[in-house]
């Protein structure tokens, strides 16, 4: 419980208890409902005094003005007009975008407009159980790779959907809310590529002072307390978790695995296993609209505009970006930038940009009829991604959801943002195990998802399959319950790439994957996926009778469930992500192989800087949130230090 846990509603003072669980997944009861067992029949105009009527009234109300709490007051877009002039433009409001334009407008002489494509994040986007219910609505860009011919043979279109937010804070208001940091190994791979500023005890003052741990039971310990920075705007917290009882009993499959429960993840060095900290605090998301963002909007140097495309950067003859062309309610507008135009539109919009203004591969600009300003080849090249096998286990417990408590769960969330509501759909619990159980760094990462008996949730998620694949896990799933494991592996060697489907800024790019291209990959998430599939004959499973589904895919049925020959057979097939794309504007000292150098300048551009996810040059041990608000906390201070601008800090 952190120190948001109080809440003012009306002069009343609501408190968190701690603890308080909401709805649990019971056993094996049937469906029934209080809710169903009501009918019209039931009036309610029962004899009366008014006095019944009034408290019920009023808790309605209490509850309907308590969801009005749960949101960030946003502004109205900026007036701007065309040919207007800024020290920075910075374009895409999301993980990166929020946190640059935080720090950019504490130089009370730098004017800056910040630009998102989206608007506001809608009330879905901060109940963190809602997360998944924003996907393929206007708030997702909803892209999809794509179809190769090779891999993804089994996903229903040969594609996979690869949701990007599209509002305020970007897809952290999309995400699952996990927070890692990852590894100094990470960050010493990136430093020794020849990019001096990443040194990992340099990065480490960057994370510190984006992070506000709130989580006060674990401040209590002193290694903890010292892994996480207090005192910055990103909150990071523990979901108020539901399934406690259920997700306590997957702890111990895994310790019995060798991957050893932790207290924090983070602080062991993300080895073993645990619940994760979350961007949350107080059932609530904390994405860097909320903790970046929204109390800086009324700065007098800044402006923010939304729902606004920006089209291309402007680059004249001496290849200085300029300013930005951008679409807003229709109407094309020059907007100029007196120092510098930023790049924070994500792994797949950052690139495109580049290419839709003449940088990158010469070639491929000319074939889609842009003239080659810099010829930068490395543009949308170094594709990296987590991707996941599904391991689908299903058993006998929990049982059937309870409707009613599902209710209750609303109910509660609205008295004291607890209940299931309160936490991501994902359970807040994940393992990091290696091959070799000596290990330092960890090979692979295990998400999980549980759904109930008969959920129509578990039929959705595997209905990306074609048939008979999604029907044969839908008959298993109307008579168990399934965890859902989803296996990543964490240091893939294949490389995909972004390239231009057109040159109208509207069409989206093509988006190659790649997954398993290099053949080292499948050997390793084989032999990982096989390692996590044994939880099946942990204790815990074999006391619910848990048994692993199996892909019904005709090319692998003649492989045993969970042999080498079936994963090595099945993996490429149904493969999908964990959202973590990066790579594609990479960071590195040699132009023909990366997009920017270790100060975030294009190469052979003035005046523009990519800040993103995609300027990793190797993929963190880690979901890759943390580190994106870090590259921007990294990147705002390298461009205070490139104006003379020395922080005290
Ligand atoms: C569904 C999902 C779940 C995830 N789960 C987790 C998780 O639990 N933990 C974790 O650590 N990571 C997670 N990630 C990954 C993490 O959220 C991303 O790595 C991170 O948000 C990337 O930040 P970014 O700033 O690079 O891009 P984004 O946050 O995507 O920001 C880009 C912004 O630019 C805007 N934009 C793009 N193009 C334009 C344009 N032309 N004009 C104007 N604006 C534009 C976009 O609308 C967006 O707001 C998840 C991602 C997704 C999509």
């Amino acid at each position: 419980m952190g120190k948001y846990d109080t809440q003012y509603l009306s002069n009343k003072k609501i408190i968190m208890k701690s603890g308080q669980t909401g709805a649990k997944l019971r056993g094996n009861k049937k469906n029934t409902s209080f809710f169903s067992r009501c009918t019209l029949k039931d009036s309610c105009m029962k004899p009366n005094t008014g006095a019944a009527f009034q408290d019920i009234l009023s808790t309605y109300h209490f509850m309907v003005a308590s969801t009005c709490l749960i949101t960030d007051q946003w502004e109205p877009s900026a007036d701007i007009k065309g040919y207007d002039t800024y020290d920075f433009i910075v374009v895409g409001a999301g993980s990166a975008g929020c946190v640059l334009a935080n720090r950019l407008t504490e130089i009370t002489q730098w004017r800056v407009l910040l630009i998102e494509a989206g608007g506001d994040p809608p009330i879905e986007s901060y109940i963190p159980q809602f997360d998944q219910t924003l996907r393929k609505t206007q708030y997702d860009w909803n892209y999809k790779t794509a179809p190769t011919g090779r891999i993804n043979q089994a996903n229903v279109g040969e594609i996979v959907h690869w949701p990007r937010g599209k509002m305020l804070g970007g897809s952290s208001g999309i995400n699952g809310m996990i927070y890692f940091e990852g590894l100094p190994d990470d960050y010493e791979k990136w430093h020794n590529l020849g990019n001096p500023e990443w040194r990992p005890d340099i990065l480490r003052k960057f994370f510190k002072k984006s992070q506000s741990l709130q989580d006060e039971k674990l401040l209590q310990n002193p290694l903890i307390r010292n892994t996480y920075g207090l005192h910055g705007p990103q909150i990071i917290n523990t979901f108020n978790s539901t399934y406690r009882n259920l997700t306590l009993n997957v702890l111990s499959s895994y310790n019995e695995m060798g991957f050893k429960i932790r207290e924090d993840l983070q602080t062991a060095q993300l080895l073993g296993s645990g619940i994760f900290r979350a961007t949350a605090y107080n059932g609530r998301r904390a994405s860097t609209a909320s903790t970046y963002l929204s109390y800086i909007q009324n700065r007098t140097n800044f402006k923010l505009i939304k729902n606004t495309l920006v089209l291309k950067v402007l680059i004249d003859n001496n290849q200085r970006a300029y300013g930005v062309l951008l679409k807003q309610k229709g109407k094309i507008m020059k907007i100029f930038a007196r120092l510098e135009v930023i790049l924070s539109a994500g792994t797949i919009n950052s690139p495109q940009l580049l290419m839709l203004s003449g940088i990158g591969e010469k070639n491929h600009l000319e074939a889609k009829r842009i003239q080659c300003k810099v010829d930068l080849p490395a543009v949308g090249k170094n594709l990296q991604d987590h991707m996941i096998l599904t391991v689908p286990v299903f058993s006998n417990y929990p049982g059937y959801e309870n409707i009613d408590e599902k209710y209750l769960d609303v109910a509660l969330y609205a008295y004291n943002r607890s209940g299931s509501l309160a936490q991501a759909r994902i359970a807040d619990i994940l393992a990091f195990f290696a091959k070799d159980k000596n290990a330092l760094i960890p090979d692979y990462q295990s998400h999980l998802i549980i759904f109930p008996r008969n959920s129509t949730q578990a039929k959705n998620y595997f209905s990306i399959y074609k048939e008979p694949i999604a029907q044969t896990f839908a008959n298993l799933i109307e008579e168990h319950s399934v965890y859902i494991f989803q296996f990543n592996l964490l240091h893939p060697y294949s490389r995909g790439n972004i390239s231009l489907n057109t040159n109208r800024p509207v069409d989206y790019p093509l988006i190659y994957p790649n997954y398993f291209d290099d053949t080292r990959d499948l050997d390793a998430a084989v032999e990982g996926v096989q390692i996590l599939s044994e939880i099946v004959n942990t204790n815990f499973f074999r006391s619910i009778n848990a048994f692993l589904g199996r892909y019904n895919w005709s090319e692998c049925n003649a492989y045993k469930t969970n042999s080498a020959d079936y994963w090595r057979c099945i993996a490429p097939q149904i493969v999908t992500t964990v959202y973590h794309p990066v790579g594609t504007c990479a960071m590195g000292p040699n132009p023909s192989a990366s997009v920017v150098d270790s100060r975030l300048r294009v190469h052979h551009v003035k005046g523009l800087r990519v800040i993103d996810a995609s300027i990793m040059p190797n993929i963190t041990s880690c979901n890759t949130n943390g580190p994106t608000i870090m590259i921007a906390e990294r990147g705002s201070d390298l461009i205070k230090e490139d104006y003379g601008i020395v922080e005290l800090n």
